[in-house]
């Protein structure tokens, strides 16, 4: 644990945000130490989106952590506008 001690890094969360930042210095070679206050159960068990821009995809899968978003990923190809209670497609 002496590594821990000298982290120079902290995140304060493991949600998306703090997951990602933790995965994406690791890449860079800078080491961080992510507090949460739940339980590691809660956090991996916890549905944090159903639905995933572009841009988040694209970095999981670039940054190598996307290969179960891949496998199990379905693509959303719609867009619908809704006005006045109906639903109308571009
Ligand atoms: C019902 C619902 C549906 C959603 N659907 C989508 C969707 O389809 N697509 C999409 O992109 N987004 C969706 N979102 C939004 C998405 O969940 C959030 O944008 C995302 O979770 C934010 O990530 P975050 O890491 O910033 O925060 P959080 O996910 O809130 O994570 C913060 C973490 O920090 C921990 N924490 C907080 N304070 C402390 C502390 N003092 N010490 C230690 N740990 C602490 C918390 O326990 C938590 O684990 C949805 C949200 C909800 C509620």
């Amino acid at each position: 644990m002496a590594g821990d001690l000298e982290t120079q890094v902290g995140i304060v969360g493991a949600g998306p945000a703090g997951l990602v930042l933790s995965h994406l210095l690791r890449r860079q070679g800078i080491d961080s130490v992510v507090l949460e206050q739940r339980s590691r159960a809660y956090v991996e068990t916890r549905i944090r989106a159903g639905v995933l821009e572009q841009g988040s995809t694209d970095l999981l899968i670039e940054t190598g952590v996307g290969d179960r978003l891949v496998a199990e990923g379905a693509v959303h190809h719609d867009v619908n506008l809704q006005f006045d209670g109906e639903r109308r497609s571009p």
